[in-house]
């Protein structure tokens, strides 16, 4: 009888997608899906360690496998991902779970199938303990190129076109636990993209800590898109694909090149999340952003200008060690003078081994909280008066399934990524409507969402 799996993922899109690989290359040694961690013979945490709140759920969700591990001592237990790259969590984790069978990175996905059959041979009383694998290097495209990828059924496929960053923020672990900026071959990611299109996939999404550097460190070489203005061009031409997003951006390298080919690309969507971070310059400096409140300013208005029904998103740190009032202030201010449709919101998490976690200022707790508090309702109040405005406009949506919370209605994104729940129109099935573009006449709006009619397939 075939062994199982079961991957529970934490952290970014870009951690969603590499756990399409790892379990794509469990489904290459013959590991089938389990829909839950009791029913599973390998459990693999991927992990995320962005914030010491990510790090602790995963530290205590491992506590609660250890169950399942006395139960079933033949149980593998797997911890991959940023939290087994970061310097010092093996010993937190072996502390907390000293049962995990596996310790890896994020540099070396492909030795998976490796490291579990040395578990599966160690069980034969070679003695095994906790494997430890993590490299300082990442493995080179030879590896990546061609992994197996387990994804999921739908319209949206994520496609990895670069790894690692190397702006470095002062808050910021990613660039030492994914490491330097390393693009993937542009004709490598033109195949994929084809061969997703013919397989069935509406729309892809372009993953990278920071899409815009892509193709930066790319020898110069043969063929168009070795820029991700010139890429976005080349993957617009792809033959069965409705639509094109990418994420995430840094405001400091966004040109007017990209601009230009999102207005131009008729499948590139016009939602830009472009984090923010912060409203002051003073606390952009501090936090080694590399651009001011006026930049961001400018870069919003410039794509505004030349991107009609452009529509912004962010993320949002609130009290960065030495952040005033008056910086917060500025903070809340940018937020109501660019009306951003939805922002990540986070209170600033301190990072061993990043220069803020040392800073001297550090806010007090209760401090940050507030901030926090008053900038989601800042927020929330700007999402939906923005969404009050759609009611009787028409918006495009790529139906992706059912709505969860309403049998019946479908669901799917308008081409600025907002969620739109839908009543099918009359005689049409949902599952007909899955993977098509409809016009949907809004008539509700909720901070998050929207919700309407579709009058004709
Ligand atoms: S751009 Fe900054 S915040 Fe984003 S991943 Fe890189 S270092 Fe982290």
């Amino acid at each position: 009888m075939s062994q199982s799996y079961h991957v529970i993922t934490y952290g970014c899109q870009m951690n969603v997608h590499d756990s399409e690989v790892l379990a794509g290359l469990l489904e290459n040694m013959g590991y089938r899906r389990a829909g839950e961690p009791e029913q599973a013979d390998l459990i693999l945490l991927n992990t995320c360690c962005v914030r010491e709140t990510a790090e602790e759920r995963i530290l205590g969700r491992l506590g609660e496998l250890q169950r399942l591990k006395r139960e079933n001592p033949d149980l593998i237990l797997v911890v991959a991902g940023c939290l087994g790259q970061e310097a010092g969590s093996v010993e937190r984790i072996l502390r907390r779970a000293a049962q995990v069978d596996i310790v890896m990175g994020t540099h070396n996905l492909h030795r998976l199938p490796d490291l579990v059959r040395e578990v599966l041979t160690g069980r034969n009383g070679n003695g095994a303990g906790t494997l430890v694998e993590i490299w300082d290097e990442p493995a080179g495209e030879q590896w990546r190129q061609g992994l197996p990828i387990m994804r999921e059924r739908g319209v949206r496929a994520w496609v990895t076109i670069m790894y690692g960053c190397d702006n470095y923020c002062a808050y910021c672990i990613v660039p030492y636990v994914r490491g330097r900026e390393r693009s993937r071959e542009p004709a490598d990611i033109v195949a994929e993209v084809d061969d997703l299109a013919k397989r069935g996939y509406r729309e892809v999404v372009l993953l990278g800590q920071n899409v815009n550097s892509y193709g930066l460190d790319l020898e110069p070489g043969p063929g168009p898109g070795r820029r991700f203005a010139s890429l976005l061009r080349e993957l617009d031409k792809t033959q069965g694909l409705a639509r094109i997003r990418y994420t995430t951006s840094h405001p400091r390298n966004f040109g007017d090149d990209i601009i230009e080919a999102v207005a131009d690309c008729g499948k590139v969507c016009e939602n830009f999340h472009l984090p923010v971070q912060s409203g002051s310059s003073r606390v952009l400096g501090l936090m080694n952003r590399h651009y001011t409140r006026e930049d961001y300013l400018a870069l919003v208005e410039g794509i505004r200008r030349r991107v009609p029904g452009a529509a912004f998103s962010t993320d949002v740190i609130v009290g960065f060690p030495g952040e005033t009032d008056k910086d917060f202030e500025d903070t809340l201010e940018l937020v109501r003078e660019v009306r951003f449709d939805s922002a990540f919101t986070f209170a600033y998490s301190p990072r061993v081994g990043t220069p803020a976690a040392r800073a001297p200022d550090q806010v007090a707790p209760e401090v940050k909280q507030d901030r926090l508090r008053r900038l989601i309702e800042t927020q929330n109040e700007i999402s939906l008066e923005i969404n009050r405005a759609q009611i009787g406009r028409e918006v495009e949506v790529l139906v992706e399934g059912e709505a969860e919370k309403a049998p019946g209605m479908a669901a799917g994104r308008d081409r600025v990524n907002k969620l739109v729940v839908l009543s099918p129109p009359e005689g049409t099935t949902v599952t007909e409507l899955v993977g098509r573009e409809v016009v949907v006449r809004v008539e509700k709006a909720t901070t998050w969402s929207l919700e309407g009619r579709a009058d004709s397939p």
